[in-house]
């Protein structure tokens, strides 16, 4: 499957049917999803984590693309929607209803889009264990954040090798963003675990 036609399932799937704001769910847009699943696939990776899969778009993707996935989520409801959303494409990675703190493993990849909040440990703590697990990392975070990244980075042995821009946009449910914030300025991040 090409990377137009990943991205064409991906944007029939649903979204979150009722978000809730303090675990920051929010959908990645269909064409970043199949684009960094795609990435995956070009490099080779075979084992790839979501982390906080949501429902379901960037597991499903890497699912699309043969590689052998697992998905983790806290949220009850995102996880059923995220099935749904699997069988709806004829997908099925492998969903784990677990806090990713206390989620473990080993993989080529981890892919995810994790709560933005690095000034709490929400967000913190999914790149912590991302790069605990994972060969290769590819995560979204709000801007300014390879400061704090780099240094992560030092800690866990990876090293940054790339950062592109992209933008989203915000649902509409996010009563607390502004008509212009909607789009907002996010990093793809990806690192490699160094040899
Ligand atoms: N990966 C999806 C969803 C991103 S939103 C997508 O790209 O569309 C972040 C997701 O992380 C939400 O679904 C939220 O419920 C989940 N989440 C937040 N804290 C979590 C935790 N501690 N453990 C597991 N999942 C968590």
């Amino acid at each position: 499957m090409n990377k137009t036609a990943v991205k064409q399932k991906l944007s029939e799937l649903k979204g979150f049917e009722n978000s809730r704001i303090e675990l920051e769910q929010y959908l990645t847009p269909a064409e970043l999803a199949a684009d960094i699943v795609y990435t995956c696939y070009m490099q080779g990776h075979k084992t790839v984590v979501d982390l906080g899969t949501g429902t379901g778009i960037l597991a499903i993707g890497a699912d699309l693309l043969n590689m052998d996935v697992t998905a983790v989520e806290v949220d009850r409801d995102a996880l059923s929607t995220a099935e749904e959303n699997a069988a709806k494409v004829g997908a099925s990675p492998n969903f784990v209803r677990k806090d990713v703190t206390s989620f473990n493993g080993k993989f080529d990849a981890v892919v995810m889009n994790p709560p933005f909040n690095v000034q709490s440990d929400e967000g913190l703590k999914f790149w912590r264990k991302a790069l605990e697990i994972g060969d290769n990392v590819y995560g979204l975070a709000g801007k300014g954040f390879s400061t704090r990244l780099k240094r992560l980075c030092d800690e866990y042995n990876h090293e940054l090798i790339a950062r592109e821009a992209y933008k989203i946009g915000l649902p509409a449910s996010y009563e607390f963003h502004t008509e212009e914030s909607k789009s907002t300025p996010v990093d793809l991040y990806v690192t490699r675990r160094k040899k």
